[in-house]
């Protein structure tokens, strides 16, 4: 199916009515409501299509089997925020792991890490020193570490850590931006004045629900912001990977793409660092686990370079019940994934 035909038959299949939605929406809230209580099988079942699973072979062996559909990945090891340093040791053993599985099964793939996770909200110097380890581990065998961007307590202290570690002399390192922050455009030109030709960007929306004083609420002007943001980076040279399963975006970072005639295998601009290994010729396309892989694959055979997000970990039953609750807007993605599969092809 034609882009063109996949976006009109989503949005013929999308057209919900006013009263259906009100009632999905109230079913969504219910359903996060007895999430709690629902018996575990019942959430890994909702989750399961979101996560690889609870450890490292399966998340290899289904990077083998999504492999075909012609895409890249980047691998998260489930969990966030903890509570003692301690714990962190766990992470850095667990992304060595997956660093290791990567080279001997020659997996086109790369890692995420969440700096709460390293420690970075009980002691920001150790929690430096346990993503240095891992960078280190990563840069002898050319794989590139993003450091994803969690909620605005930590914005600042994440971009430092990728300031400091371009500083050190690590160039695999990136991190993320989220559209929805009032303060992503200054953050752009910061970046990219500080690391010029290896500024290298996730842009998304950002799933955290910020408070207003700091970040744009209502859909359109989030919308808008986020595809600000992806002008900006494009025109600055950056490597920027596009992370958004929503049409408004695609669609606008096409036009751009092919304003500024980048194309998969042609990056004219001349403040770029040129193609690198594992990565586009200046862009990609980001997808997480189960959402919109008819988009995905359908970006990927026009040439584009597609990425999905693979979480794994013990932790998935934590993780997808705190998320979901977290934004209701995941809630009401999981129930029209339940009830309306037609609209979000795995
Ligand atoms: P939406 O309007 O939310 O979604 C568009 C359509 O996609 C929906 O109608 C639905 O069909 C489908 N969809 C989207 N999300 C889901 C879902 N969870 N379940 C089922 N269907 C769904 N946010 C951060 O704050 N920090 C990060 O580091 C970060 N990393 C990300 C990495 C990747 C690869 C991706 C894709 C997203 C990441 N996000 C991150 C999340 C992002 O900020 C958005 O919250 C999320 O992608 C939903 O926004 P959307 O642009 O896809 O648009």
């Amino acid at each position: 199916m034609k882009l063109e035909e996949a976006r009109k038959s989503y949005r013929e299949n999308s057209q919900i009515t006013p009263s259906l939605r009100r009632y999905m929406v109230v079913l969504g809230r219910f359903i996060v409501k007895l999430l709690p209580i629902a018996p575990k099988f019942i959430v890994r079942r909702i989750a399961g299509r979101y996560v690889a699973g609870s450890d490292l072979d399966s998340a290899v062996s289904l990077m083998k089997k999504i492999d075909k559909e012609n895409t890249c990945f980047t691998i998260d090891v489930l969990g966030e925020e903890i509570k003692n340093l301690d714990e962190a040791r766990y992470f850095v053993e667990e992304y060595s792991r997956v660093l290791d599985e990567i080279i001997l099964h020659d997996i086109d793939a790369n890692i995420s890490l969440k700096p709460t996770a390293f420690g970075l909200l009980l002691d920001k110097d150790i929690a430096i020193k346990n993503m240095e380890e891992i960078l280190i581990k990563a840069a002898l065998n050319d794989i590139f570490v993003r450091l994803d961007m969690e909620d605005h307590r930590v914005t600042q202290a994440t971009i430092d850590i990728v300031l400091l570690m371009q500083e050190r002399g690590f160039e695999n390192i990136g991190t993320v931006l989220q559209g929805r922050l009032f303060r992503t455009e200054e953050d752009i030109k910061n970046i990219t004045k500080s690391l010029g030709e290896f500024s290298d960007f996730r842009i998304c929306k950002g799933i955290y629900l910020e408070p207003n004083e700091i970040s744009y609420t209502r859909y359109e002007d989030i919308v808008n912001a986020t595809n600000n943001c992806i002008d900006i980076m494009l025109e600055s040279g950056s490597y920027t990977a596009i992370a958004s399963h929503d049409y408004p975006i695609i669609d606008h970072s096409l036009k751009k793409l092919e304003n500024m005639q980048m194309y998969p295998d042609n990056d004219p601009r001349t403040n770029s660092i040129g193609s690198r290994k594992g990565k586009g010729i200046g862009y990609e396309f980001q997808f997480l686990l189960g959402v919109r892989g008819d988009l995905r694959r359908e970006l990927a055979s026009k040439g584009h370079l597609t990425r999905v997000y693979v979480p794994y970990g013990t932790k998935w039953y934590e993780y997808g019940v705190r998320r979901i609750r977290e934004n209701p807007d995941i809630a009401w993605h999981v129930t029209k994934t339940l009830f309306m599969p037609w609209t979000n092809r795995r």
